[in-house]
């Protein structure tokens, strides 16, 4: 079976993919050093823990698995956070994934299918966010994975890397079998947090800021049910390994909701209310992301499933009730 290197399979989206990696018939091997993922999340594949500033470890586990591509999710994520502390940001992420990307290409290993966010492209107000658009992020996360992206396009100019990067919007839900979904310590996404108000993990959700131009006051973000999501890196492998060469994808649906409206649709997929204050807003927040592009679909044949708000909460929903969120 051909193998691929998953950073982060311990966490979040890459152990999503991981699953559907292994379901296509590939052996997904996580490295991951266990900062913000789970081991008990590695269920799909052989476990290597090591971090990403580590190149010794990494040049072991390239010679030791010798992938076929690398599917690079391990990095610090949260806009609050890297306006605090910018300084992680530019080290972890940027540096982190240099040391990974050098170790890659000395390997031999020149497929590389990176995560990068709709948080590059900033705040383009009334502005379609196609793979086009200026990238100009608001914050050191979107700045850190922008960087990223200049690294690999120098790479590939040197070393022949060939890259597909995927510009994720609001990745949202979980597997639908609950085996793996959404954990992060501490939590700062909206619908996870929504869904501990919900039954009461915590008093109440706050909306951060009520006063921004949209027609509710609240952020318009497009939210992309994360099996959809991976299930496009598995074709960005492909389209790799065809030989199609580098390539940049938006994964989004095109449609943006309000954080009034996620809070609404919460109400009815789970039936219970939901407790909620506003505050003020969040420093480094976009008023507005959505996605205008269809070139995932209609160039890698990518066909969302599950991204509608109902069937993202009720998958959230399910695997919150499944107790893993307690550990
Ligand atoms: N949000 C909120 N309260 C929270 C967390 C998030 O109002 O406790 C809002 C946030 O301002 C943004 C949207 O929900 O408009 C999505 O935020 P999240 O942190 O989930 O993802 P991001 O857009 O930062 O990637």
């Amino acid at each position: 079976m051909t193998t691929i290197l998953v950073t982060g399979g311990a966490g979040y989206i890459g152990s999503h993919a991981c699953k559907v990696l292994r379901k296509a018939g590939y052996t997904p091997v996580t490295y991951d050093n266990l900062s913000t993922g789970w081991a008990d999340a590695v269920k799909f594949g052989p476990f290597e823990q090591g971090d990403l500033m580590d190149r010794a470890r990494l040049d072991e586990v390239f010679a030791k698995h010798k992938p076929a591509a690398v599917m690079h999710f391990a990095a610090f994520s949260q806009v609050g956070e890297a306006m605090r502390e910018p300084g992680k940001y530019w080290r972890n992420n940027v540096a982190g994934s240099l040391t990974l990307i050098e170790a890659a290409v000395e390997a031999g290993c020149l497929n590389f299918v990176f995560s990068s966010t709709c948080a590059t492209y900033g705040d383009q107000d009334g502005v379609v966010l196609d793979e086009n658009s200026a990238q100009m992020p608001l914050n050191a996360y979107g700045a850190s994975k922008r960087a990223i992206e200049d690294i690999l396009h120098d790479f590939q100019a040197s070393h022949g890397l060939q890259s597909v990067i995927f510009r994720y919007f609001n990745v949202a839900g979980a597997d639908p079998d609950a085996e793996v979904g959404e954990f992060h310590q501490p939590e700062t996404h909206l619908i996870p947090l929504m869904l501990d108000a919900i039954d009461g993990k915590r008093p109440a959700l706050t909306v951060f800021g009520t006063d921004y131009p949209t027609p509710d006051g609240t952020c318009i973000r497009d939210y992309v049910h994360v099996m959809d999501l991976v299930d496009a890196h598995v074709l960005g492998v492909k389209w790799l390994t065809d030989g199609k060469g580098s390539r940049a994808f938006n994964l989004g649906t095109g449609t943006g909701f309000s954080v009034r409206e996620v809070i609404d649709h919460s109400r009815s997929v789970t039936n219970r209310e939901v407790p909620f204050e506003i505050g003020p807003r969040r420093e480094g927040d976009a008023v507005c992301l959505v996605s205008g592009s269809s070139r995932a679909k209609t160039e890698l044949g990518w066909t969302p499933q599950r991204s509608t708000l109902e069937i993202m909460i009720a998958d959230a929903w399910r695997w919150h009730q499944t107790g893993h969120y307690d550990r």
